[in-house]
């Protein structure tokens, strides 16, 4: 079996404007320069901008995803946003398990489970975020906290082309610090192993993306790791010139 094809996602998170078009303009036109066959290429903006950035995008390089959904289908849920929905608003993908949703809305991993499992009931690729804290590594459960969050958080019914995992320690995130390419590579091992006892050798197409901190100067050396299949890009996502950049390093 061969190495999956990378895929290099933004997160926008909350951020972005009818203004930010011209990023996504730039990404799209840029984008077959920068990956060529290479890296898929995604980008999850703000639910607000989600719609129109998939009309926009259409037919091109760049495939639009949601940064969150509710696990129902339809429903009294104010504010929330359905896997259908977004799929029905022309995303194909949706990041649940986000360390900020973990954080600030109490996300557990059987909640993240059940949001997984309703993007895949919806048609959408699951990209299920894990990752320890700064605690937690310190106190030396990195290995045994990703290990449930993968095996709690995995939708059931997954097959290895519906779900991605993005591996992103929450102290990575947003502070410009990133863990060695040794200790990236052991999670990623780790996770690889757990994907195989889910799906078998199917396990090895599975996409495990890294991301915290992820920018153009780290990003050939973080993506040159073993059983790194592409980024999951915060901060420097929000930037066309940044986030090609790091496409062009795949
Ligand atoms: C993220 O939040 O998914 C992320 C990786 O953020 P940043 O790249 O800004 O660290």
């Amino acid at each position: 079996l061969t190495k999956p094809k990378p895929l290099i996602a933004g997160n926008w998170k909350m951020n972005g404007l009818s203004a930010s078009r011209h990023e996504l303009d730039a990404i799209i036109a840029g984008g077959p320069t920068a990956a060529g066959d290479r890296a898929d290429l995604l980008i999850c903006p703000p639910a607000t901008l989600l719609a129109g950035f998939a009309a926009i995008a259409r037919g091109s390089v760049l495939a639009i995803g949601g940064q969150d959904c509710h696990p129902k289908e339809s429903g009294a849920h104010t504010g929330d946003i359905s896997a259908e929905m977004l799929k029905d608003a022309g995303a194909t993908a949706v990041i649940v398990g986000h360390s900020e949703r973990r954080a600030d809305h109490g996300e557990t991993n059987e909640l993240v489970r059940a949001k997984a499992e309703a993007a895949l009931r919806a048609g959408l690729t699951a990209v299920v975020c894990v990752g320890e804290t700064r605690a937690e590594r310190e106190a030396n459960l990195t290995l045994h906290v990703v290990a449930s969050q993968v095996k709690e958080s995995l939708p059931a019914g997954a097959s290895p082309g519906t779900v991605v995992i993005a591996y992103e320690p929450v102290w990575a995130i947003g502070t410009g610090l990133t863990p060695t390419v040794d200790d990236v590579a052991e999670v990623h091992a780790e996770i690889r192993g757990l994907l195989i006892g889910a799906f078998g050798t199917g396990g090895l197409g599975v996409r495990v993306l890294y991301g915290g901190s992820v920018k153009p100067g780290n990003a050939a050396e973080l993506l040159a790791v073993p059983n790194v299949d592409g980024a999951l890009i915060g901060g420097a996502s929000l930037l066309a010139r940044d986030f090609l950049a790091i496409a062009a390093a795949t």
